[in-house]
């Protein structure tokens, strides 16, 4: 499978497509989700072409893996729902199984509220 330079997070990336933003430095992009699934829905990006979990770890750069997993604990302390507050939860659908419709890597980080149950 190819990265689709025409997915959507691809065209938040570029600018063409608007987003409520949340965070960014020279590796993630992090935004607001569309859909909100829960009071607080963030979406995480890796600035970098890849499709999914298993695709950046066998393309991306150490420095990009660090980066991007550390970004969460830095948002999640932005938004006030770290570990050391009421927490929160991350997740990444990936592939047909997994539910995946975005084929541009993302965790989605949950919070505000009880997030529920780990599998709906
Ligand atoms: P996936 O199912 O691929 O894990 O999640 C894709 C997510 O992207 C969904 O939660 C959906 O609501 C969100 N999404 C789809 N299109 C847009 C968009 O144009 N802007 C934003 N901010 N989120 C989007």
């Amino acid at each position: 499978m190819t990265y689709d330079r025409n997915n959507i997070f691809a065209k938040i990336l570029r600018g063409e497509i608007p987003c409520k933003k949340v965070y960014e430095n020279e590796y993630v992009l992090s935004f607001h989700d569309i859909n909100p699934q829960k009071k607080i829905h963030i979406i995480v990006i890796p600035k970098g072409e890849y499709i999914d979990l298993d695709n950046f770890h066998k393309e991306a750069s150490e420095k990009e893996i660090i980066e991007f997993n550390k970004s969460i604990t830095y948002i999640v302390k932005m938004l006030k729902i770290s570990s050391q507050e009421d927490g929160y939860r991350i997740i990444s659908n990936i592939g047909q199984h997994g539910g995946q419709e975005v084929a541009h890597l993302h965790y989605h980080i949950f919070g505000g509220e009880k997030v529920g149950k780990m599998i709906v």
